[in-house]
Parts: C-alpha cells; structure tokens; sequence
C-alpha cells in the first residue's frame, strides 16, 4: 500500500481523498508528510470538479502526532515554505522554534481550516496530538468505535499541542483534564461531548464518511463555501483565533524552559508511555508532540 510518498492523493466523482501514508509508524508527521498533505490540500482547492475532502490515515491509526523519535525526523531540512517566515535551519533557539512551528504547524493547520470547501477527518486508532491538530484544522469528523484521542504534551513540559484548540472544541473545564492527564478520550466520549460528528463501526467508517462526504458535494460550492467562513468567523469571534495565538507563545516559553532544564525543547518522553499512549506492541520507536 506503500510507497515512498507520504500523502497520497485520489478522486472519487466530487470527493478528494487524501491519505496519510506512513502506517510503519502510525503516520506520524515529519515535514516531509506535512507539506505533501499541504500540496494535496491545495490540488483539491484548486480544482473545480472537487467539492469535498476526505482526510484519513493508513493502516492501524489515524496519526500518532508530530515525528519527533524516527529514522523520518527532518528538521534539518529546507522545505519550499508556505508562510512569509524565514528558515529556521540554522537559526538557534527560540528563532529556530518559532520560525518552524510558525510555519509547518501552527500556519499549515491555519491554512487547511481556511480551505473554502467542505473537509472530513476521518479518524480511526489513533490521534495523538498533533494528529489532534489535522483533525481538528477539518471542518466534520467521522470517527469509528475504536478511535481515541490523546493530547500527552503536557509530559514532555510545554503546554499542548500548538494549534491549541482544546478550550473550544470540549469546552475549558474538560480541556485542563484532557491536559492535565493525558488520558485518552475515546470516541464515545469525543462524540458525547461535541467534538466529534459521528461514532460508527469501524468497518463501516469509510462508507458512512463518503455517504456524507457525497451529500454535501451536492450542495452548490458558494453556499458550502459562505456557510464555512460564517461559522469559522463566528468562532473567531468566540476568542479562537486570539485565543490560539496567546497559547502559542506559552508553547514557545515552554519550549525554550526545557531547553535551558534539560538542553533539548521537549522533556524526554518515556518510551513505554508513548507506546501505551498508541496501544499495542510499537512498531518503532517514536514520540509524540
Ligand atoms: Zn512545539
């Protein structure tokens, strides 16, 4: 199912479907993955006979988060940038981190939640942080049975994933018990409390998500498009937008706090709890973030 791209990018009649494909390690980001996702983002924008995308992962999960513990980490490495913010390659510090948080995670989510079409999550397994973030930047999320989600960042010392959504999308008392415990929440939980559209079987996940996906290609593209930005703008003015940017620069202190206590950005993870935090034996050594 394999190959050596990272997002895969398919038509059916109206509706894209966009897939992460990195499932030896639960499709966790590296920007290699999030810029390939941004391309597919964009050929779907960009094309008049798709009026819906559908997002989802390859093999056992969803996303197990930012790549920050496999041979896939690239840091290092100069990407064709999206955002006006300069290279952090080469840059120290606090530079460094908040040029490329800027840009490959904070300003892509922003982007993606800014398409002017319908997008789907479609979410099975796992959603690990900043798989919290893909599915969150969509605009419905379909979940199977088995999906859970997980922000586990607080352990590795800052406060959250970067497109800190948490307060809006499960309201601020379960937000600070989401993040103060790192507990998973599954998807009956996640769909109890509004954060999720729909729970189905899990065989039935993908039909249920393009029955939906296929309805609202009916719809005629101006009015899915104004319907989109009306409620996007109703939640900016709930404090979203403001409100992400504020927690942003909390991230980025806290970034620069484990720098200076341990000399790496983020707290060492322990190993057995990223894995319990995936489920099941682990198919190779990563973190998440
Ligand atoms: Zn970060």
């Amino acid at each position: 199912m394999s190959d050596d791209a990272p997002v895969r990018f398919e038509r059916r009649g109206a509706v894209a479907v966009i897939t992460l494909d990195r499932p030896e390690v639960h499709n966790a980001q590296n920007s290699a993955m999030l810029y390939a996702l941004d391309d597919a983002f964009s050929r779907f924008a960009g094309d008049d006979e798709l009026k819906v995308a559908v997002l989802r992962g390859a093999g056992r999960s969803f996303s197990s988060g930012h790549d920050v513990g496999t041979s896939g980490v690239d840091y290092d490495v100069t990407f064709d940038r999206r955002t006006l913010w300069w290279d952090h390659v080469g840059k120290e510090a606090g530079e460094a981190w908040l040029a490329r948080e800027s840009e490959v995670y904070l300003g892509l989510c922003r982007r993606w939640r800014e398409i002017p079409k319908p997008t789907i999550a479609m979410v099975h397994g796992a959603c690990i942080a900043g798989g919290l973030m893909l599915a969150w930047s969509c605009d419905l999320i379909m979940a199977s049975d088995d999906a859970f989600f997980v922000d586990p960042v607080v352990r590795m010392g800052v406060p959250g994933v970067e497109l800190f959504a948490h307060p809006w999308v499960m309201g601020p008392r379960r937000a600070k018990e989401f993040l103060f415990l790192g507990d998973r929440m599954s998807a009956a939980r996640a769909y109890e409390i509004g954060m999720i559209n729909r729970v189905v079987a899990a065989g039935e996940l993908e039909a249920e998500t393009m029955v939906i996906a296929e309805r609202i290609a009916e719809m005629p593209r101006f009015g899915l498009a104004t319907a989109k930005m009306a409620v996007n703008q109703a939640e900016d003015a709930m404090g979203f937008r403001t409100g992400v940017d504020a927690a942003f620069s909390l991230h980025q202190l806290a970034h620069l706090q484990a720098q200076a206590e341990t000399g790496s950005p983020i707290r060492a993870v322990d190993v057995d709890t990223t894995r319990s935090a995936i489920g099941g034996p682990a198919d190779g050594e990563r973190a998440v973030e």
